[in-house]
């Protein structure tokens, strides 16, 4: 059994063995990867990035159960393996996930108590989640994976949850569904160690964020991580892999851009540098602003506690 209290983050994050179906996918889960690797470089996390199926069966969405499994056990010094989806981009990089909060707990989610008390299929996001590694969420690996393997067992939990979630659309069962009936189902069995979170962007649905990225400059300043700045932008819907997304093509890889240009923007400031727009890839010296951007430096030592000079 492994022991409940360690002291580290491990991001994990993954996307399909092939190709994408266009290569402005490709391009796109790049940068996001690039996105991820900057704030791991800024706030000393380790990052694993795993294109394999690590099991035939539950292949796609359900693959970051496998490998989150086989990281677990084969890091028993990592505390908390955070799973982050390929169409998650950090957009704030200088908030810090609060862990002390989380002592009691040993799954952190991105939702809302209300959706989950009526059921609904969207009442927590998978996209960006906190699992403790302990016994805990082997246990509960354990309950989740069944429902996952690709044919008829997938499609039948599908059924099953399409008719006790609602809102859902039939399809087979995804992870996030599949979780989500679990832990209704089973209430009593998980839910005093699940903490749900919604004061921060842990994920943060990215149609109504990345209009306001101008405003948010405006008025505010990274660090804050909820709507004011928001810590992840997650592109639901948007599948820049795939060739089937819920929204149009160009709105999803002009969102994206934007997203990632606006985190790059908080990166590059620390050398004196912004992209010439949310837009662009091209970036520019900043003039009339301070090249020496003392708020992230006072920020970022306070963090590491070094000194300010
Ligand atoms: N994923 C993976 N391998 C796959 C398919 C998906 O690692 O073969 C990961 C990828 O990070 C993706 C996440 O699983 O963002 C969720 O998968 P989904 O197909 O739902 O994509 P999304 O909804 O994020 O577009
Ligand atoms: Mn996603």
């Amino acid at each position: 059994m492994l022991n409940c209290l360690k002291s580290q983050f491990l991001l994990v994050s993954g996307s399909p063995p092939n190709p994408c179906d266009n290569p402005i996918g490709d391009h796109y889960l790049l940068k996001s990867i690039k996105n991820k690797i900057d704030y791991c470089r800024l706030h000393g996390i380790e990052i694993v990035y795993n294109m394999a199926h690590l099991d035939k069966d539950l292949s796609g969405y359900w693959s970051k159960l496998p490998l989150i499994r086989r990281l677990m056990l084969s890091h028993p010094e990592i505390e908390w393996i955070w799973w982050m989806d390929s169409d998650a981009l950090f957009t704030d990089m200088v908030f810090e996930i609060p862990v002390s909060k989380y002592e009691n707990h040993n799954l952190v989610i991105h939702g809302y108590p209300d959706l989950l008390e009526k059921k609904s299929w969207i009442a927590l996001n998978t996209g960006s989640v906190l699992f403790r590694n302990c016994q805990w969420t082997l246990d509960l690996m354990d309950t989740w994976a069944p429902m996952g393997p690709k044919g008829p067992t997938r499609n039948e939990a599908g059924k099953v949850v399409t008719a006790f979630l609602s809102g859902r659309p039939s399809f087979e069962a995804d992870d996030q569904s599949a979780l989500i009936y679990l832990l209704i189902s089973q209430k009593d069995v998980w839910m005093n160690k699940v903490f749900v979170e919604n004061s921060y962007y842990l994920h943060g649905f990215w149609t109504g964020l990345v209009d306001k990225y101008e405003e948010m400059v405006e008025k505010y300043h990274p660090g804050l991580g909820d709507e004011r700045w928001p810590f992840v932008t997650h592109f639901v819907g948007c599948k820049p892999c795939g060739s089937y997304a819920d929204y149009p093509v160009e709105k999803c890889l002009k969102s994206m851009e934007r997203a990632f240009n606006f985190a790059d923007n908080q990166v590059l400031k620390l050398y004196g540098f912004r992209h010439r727009g949310l837009l662009s890839p091209n970036i520019k010296r900043m003039r009339n602003e301070t090249t020496t951007p003392l708020v992230y430096v006072d920020q970022f030592d306070i963090r590491h506690g070094g000194s300010k000079s």
